[in-house]
Parts: structure tokens; C-alpha cells; sequence
């Protein structure tokens, strides 16, 4: 390994001692031992990682001698926030190795202020963690300072961390300074929460979004510490480590700590499955298996590759999480084809990744998204989460027999006979409802073709009068339709003007006088009683289908709704006045 002997070079020799040997040799060698994150902090701007524009732009504000008096850093943590805030604070203070040098946005690291801020010990640097220090008291503390000039410093830069932390009166206390801050003064602000910072105090600074890292920037990082470490690890055991990091380089280089102290134990390189047992990952590649698994509808198999991945102590839960996160993947890679060929993803998504985008349909990508993200929670509610865990996992394998409900839906409407697994079919009819609606009508009758009620309702329709449509659907018990003569029964709640608005409807588009005779007989059903009826029959019959049972079975607690047919233009008669037959026909009951 060679890390511990590189950090710990005055190791005493080899001997008897009081308290026995190899203790008091690790104590020494873990004391000696300075963790990467400390020991890789960035000393420049040059050095801050993925923060290119962040530092552009101090660049530009240098050059330009055009720098702000308060800066306001935020990002999730981790991503350098506390690190930038002590290069700025260099930054303004280097005289560079001469001493005569001004304020550089590439502090030399050798002159007395570099050196002094470096070792965490110059008196004109006050750094403040807000977390801990959130009263008006403490920043009373840091204005009263404020009133003196720096001791050996060009400016006093006064760093608060979480300064979201800081109570509101602290805020109004800290407000006044930044306002009229004295020219020797600088503060430098940073927060992983920035909308909980008064904006009355984010206004008076110069603002910085500090950007979560992107893995491949992480993992390239990691890589460059890994070789000056002298620490052999595989390149898919750093991509986990950066994937791990979310974004964040301190967190990063804690879990390589981890990772070269486990290395250390076993000697020998440090591998994926040793980073991904200790992440309490599932392997990569056993996510891939788990999916080729899923896909044949290989049950067998899924349960196996979940049993393994649980007896090395990883959480089920985790198993779905990644294989949820594979299905996100492929849908991306199969969305945006170049992305197999990017170097943004490690070798086994490259070229697993891109055979299942191929073969894998987007809609089979997104029902397999919808079941796991249901199934995770399912997971957590499980009383037992391995036996949640393996149930969402055999309900994922049914899934590759069955047609996606786009095509169920064709096959239900389009071939009511259609059936699978040989079972014989209970017919639910396509377009069921309207068709029942319309069974005491004549609607598509060849010609001569008779008017129905139906035309007329849908004559209101096609003439977009709302109101007489709703109506004529919901009020109108229809006793007898002889046009020119319509008998009804109309509800208690429909309006006074309907009979009226009907008379005239009708009268405009055949050019004669219609005959609206209310009736006390019971008459049928109004319309959208039929169409309940209907559609209620509809689903009586979908659920009796053998497929939909067979759903049923599988995805317990599925609903099953019958959808409205969309409402199609409706389909009126051409001539209304040549198929209303003459008065004389008409023989009327009084
Ligand atoms: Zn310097």
C-alpha cells in the first residue's frame, strides 16, 4: 500500500515496548495519517473542482479590480463552499513573494499571509460557523471587530458558514455592516440553504451557486489522488465512489479514506464489489443480471441474484432502488442514442446498458419505472423488506409476459375474442357503453335513414348549444318520437325555456313546426341514465375478461376504469326536412 509508510516516515524501529508493539504503532501511523480531503484541499482557484465558472467570473472581478465586499456562497455541502471562501480570503491578501504584490486571484502561497491563512492562523481571518454561533451576541462581536483596522492583513475577511443559521435579529445586526461596510472590511457568506437567507442580505452581496460535481469530474479527481496515493484501485470501484459522492468532493474523498482502509486490511487492489459492499451497493453487474432476469420473465433466477445480493448484507430495498435506476438509464441511453458512446458512463452501461436499450421498448422502460418507484414504497411499508423486496420482484418478472395496456386495450376493443393463455374470453365489447346507449335506437341503420332523439340531442350538440344538450341528455324521459312529434317526461329540475329552446332548435333546421308533448307516462331512461348503465355494464364485462383477471391477479389492487369514448363530432342527418315525415302521418293520442 505504501500510504501509511509515505505519511508516517518516523515510525519507531521495531522493538519491545511497555505497552506492546502494533498498537502503539497504528495509534502513530492513524495520527500521522491525514485524511485526503484535508490533505487535497484546494490552495487555489485552479485547483477547485467543477466551480469553472464560479471561477471565471472571481477572475474577471480581479482583474477588473471590481471586487465585491460580500460574497454569498452556496451549494450542497461538500462542494467547496468554506474552501473558496479561504482562497478568496489569499486572494485579497497576498503581497505576493516580494511583499509588494496587490490582490491576485492567484495568491503566491509563500508570503506571510498566504502562509498564515494557509495554517488556519491569521488574526485578520475570522472564520464563524453560524450553527453554532446563531445569536445577536456573536455577530455584535464580529461588527465590534469590524470597527478596527486589520492587524497585519491588506482587508479583515470575516467567513460565516450556514449563515442561514444566524437568528433574525443577528441577520438585522450583520445587515447594517454589509450596508455600510468599512473599506477594510470583507465577508464572505456561505449556506447550504440559501432561501432561507433574508433577502435583504442576499441583495447586498455578490451571489455564487456552487455547482454539484458531475460524477465523471469526481471520478477523474479520485483518480488523480488514487495515483498520488500510491493506491491501487479499479477504475468501476472510483466510478461508485463518485457516484456515491452526489456531487460532493469532500464526501467523495471521506468514502476513498474508507475505501484505502479497507484496502489496507486486505491488501491488493481495491474493486468494485469491495467499494460497492462497503457503499451497500448492490453490484453493478448484478443489476444488469437482475434485469436480463427480469426481461426473460426468469423468476427463478431474480430471486437467486436477489438471495445473493441480501446474504452480503445489502438492503433489499437497494437491489430495486438500482434496478430502478437502470430502468431510468435505459430509457435515457435509448432516448439519447450518443449517450453509449460518451465517456459520462462506465464501461458496463456502455456496453450492457446499450444491448438492453436495444431490445427494450420505452413504454416496457416506463411501466417497469412506475411498478419499481410503487414497489420501493411498498417496500418500505413491508413488514418483512426482503419479502416486500421479492415480491415486487416476481411481480416485475409477470410483467414481461404481459402486453403493454396500450396494447391490451386494442386487444380488448379490437378482438374481443382475442384471449391469452387459451382461457376462453368473456367479450367485453370495444366502444361498449354508446353501443348499449344506442341499442333502442336506430342510430346506424342504412338508409332511408330515420331520425332518432339521438339526432336531436346530438343536433344541440352540433349547434354548441351546451346547456339544451346537458338537458336533453339528463331531463328528457323520452315517451314516443314520431317527428314532427316528440312526447317526453321531463325531470322536476329541468329548466323552464327547454321545451322552447327545443321547439326552436328544431323548427331552424327543418324549416316546420315540431309538436313537444309532455307526458306523465314513465318513458325510458334519460340518456346519461343509459349511458351509467352502460358504462357500469362495460365494466362488468372488462373485469369477467380472462386477461383483466389474469391483471387482476397480478397487480392486485388494480383499478379498472371504463373510459368515456371521446366525444366524436356527432353524426347528423344532411337533410332534416326531407326525413321528417308529413303531419298526416301522425296520429296523435288525443
Ligand atoms: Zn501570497
Amino acid at each position: 500500500m505504501g500510504l501509511f509508510d509515505d505519511e508516517a516516515p518516523d515510525a519507531p524501529p521495531p522493538g519491545p515496548s511497555l505497552f506492546g508493539d502494533a498498537p502503539a504503532q497504528e495509534a502513530q501511523k492513524a495520527a500521522a495519517y491525514r485524511v485526503l480531503a484535508r490533505k487535497y484541499r484546494p490552495t487555489s482557484f485552479d485547483d477547485l473542482i467543477g466551480q469553472e465558472a464560479l471561477v471565471r467570473t472571481l477572475r474577471n472581478a480581479f482583474a477588473m479590480g471590481r471586487i465585491a465586499h460580500a460574497f454569498m456562497l452556496t451549494g450542497v455541502r461538500g462542494v467547496g463552499k468554506t474552501t473558496t471562501a479561504r482562497i478568496l480570503a489569499r486572494a485579497l491578501n497576498c503581497t505576493g513573494p516580494d511583499g509588494t504584490g496587490g490582490p491576485t486571484p492567484d495568491p503566491c502561497g509563500v508570503c506571510d499571509n498566504c502562509k498564515a491563512i494557509l495554517a488556519d492562523r491569521h488574526p485578520d481571518v475570522v472564520e464563524m460557523d453560524a450553527a453554532s454561533n446563531t445569536g445577536v451576541d456573536d455577530v455584535r462581536e464580529i461588527i465590534e471587530a469590524t470597527r478596527f483596522k486589520p492587524l497585519s492583513a491588506r482587508v479583515k475577511v470575516f467567513i460565516i458558514d450556514e449563515v442561514h443559521m444566524l437568528s433574525k435579529a443577528a441577520f438585522n445586526a450583520l445587515l447594517k455592516t454589509l450596508e455600510e461596510p468599512p473599506p477594510h472590511i470583507k465577508f464572505v457568506l456561505a449556506t447550504t440553504e440559501i432561501r432561507k437567507v433574508p433577502i435583504t442580505v442576499l441583495s447586498r452581496c455578490q451571489r455564487f451557486d456552487l455547482k454539484r460535481v458531475p460524477v465523471e469530474t469526481l471520478a477523474a479527481h479520485f483518480t488523480r489522488i488514487a495515483a498520488k496515493e500510491d493506491v491501487a484501485i479499479s477504475e468501476a470501484a472510483l466510478t461508485h465512489i463518485a457516484r456515491a459522492a452526489d456531487g460532493s468532493v469532500r464526501d467523495g474523498l471521506s468514502l476513498l479514506d474508507q475505501a484505502i482502509a479497507r484496502g489496507a486490511e486486505d491488501g491488493g487492489e481495491i474493486t468494485a464489489p469491495m467499494v460497492a459492499d462497503m457503499l451497500g451497493l448492490a453490484d453493478r453487474g448484478n443489476v444488469f443480471d437482475l434485469m436480463d432476469a427480469v426481461v426473460k420473465g426468469d423468476i427463478q433466477a431474480a430471486l437467486k441474484i436477489s438471495d445473493a445480493s441480501y446474504e452480503r448484507g445489502a438492503d433489499p430495498g437497494v437491489l430495486l432502488s438500482d434496478l430502478l435506476g437502470l430502468a431510468h438509464l435505459l430509457t435515457r441511453m435509448k432516448s439519447v442514442p450518443s449517450l453509449a458512446t460518451s465517456g459520462a458512463l462506465p464501461e458496463m452501461e456502455r456496453t450492457r446498458g446499450a444491448a438492453f436499450a436495444e431490445i427494450l421498448s420505452i413504454p416496457f422502460l416506463g411501466r417497469l419505472w412506475q411498478m419499481l418507484l410503487k414497489g420501493l414504497q411498498e417496500v418500505e411499508t413491508a413488514p418483512d423488506r426482503r419479502a416486500g423486496a421479492e415480491m415486487i420482484l416476481i411481480r416485475l418478472c409477470h410483467v414481461a409476459d404481459l402486453p403493454p395496456p396500450g396494447e391490451l386495450v386494442k386487444k380488448l376493443t379490437e378482438n374481443p375474442t382475442a384471449s391469452i393463455g387459451g382461457a376462453t374470453p368473456g367479450v367485453p365489447g370495444g366502444g361498449g357503453a354508446r353501443a348499449v346507449a344506442n341499442g333502442n335506437v336506430v342510430m346506424q341503420a342504412a338508409a332511408p335513414r330515420t331520425i332518432t332523439f339521438q339526432d336531436v340531442v346530438a343536433l344541440a350538440q352540433a349547434k354548441r348549444d351546451a346547456m339544451l344538450y346537458a338537458h336533453l341528455r339528463h331531463s328528457v324521459h323520452l315517451v314516443r318520437f314520431a317527428p314532427p312529434v316528440i312526447e317526453m317526461r321531463l325531470t322536476e329540475d329541468h329548466p323552464r325555456d327547454l321545451i322552447s329552446k327545443l321547439s326552436h332548435l328544431l323548427e331552424d333546421e327543418t324549416g316546420r313546426r315540431w309538436t313537444i308533448v309532455l307526458s306523465t307516462q314513465q318513458g325510458e331512461a334519460t340518456i346519461d341514465e343509459q349511458e351509467g348503465v352502460a358504462t357500469a355494464q362495460a365494466r362488468d364485462e372488462a373485469l369477467a375478461h380472462p386477461l383483466v383477471q389474469a391483471i387482476l391477479a397480478q397487480f392486485p389492487g388494480t383499478k379498472v376504469e371504463t373510459s368515456e369514448a371521446p366525444e366524436a363530432e356527432p353524426d347528423l342527418p344532411a337533410d332534416w326536412a326531407a326525413l321528417v315525415p308529413p303531419d298526416e302521418l301522425y296520429e296523435g293520442d288525443e
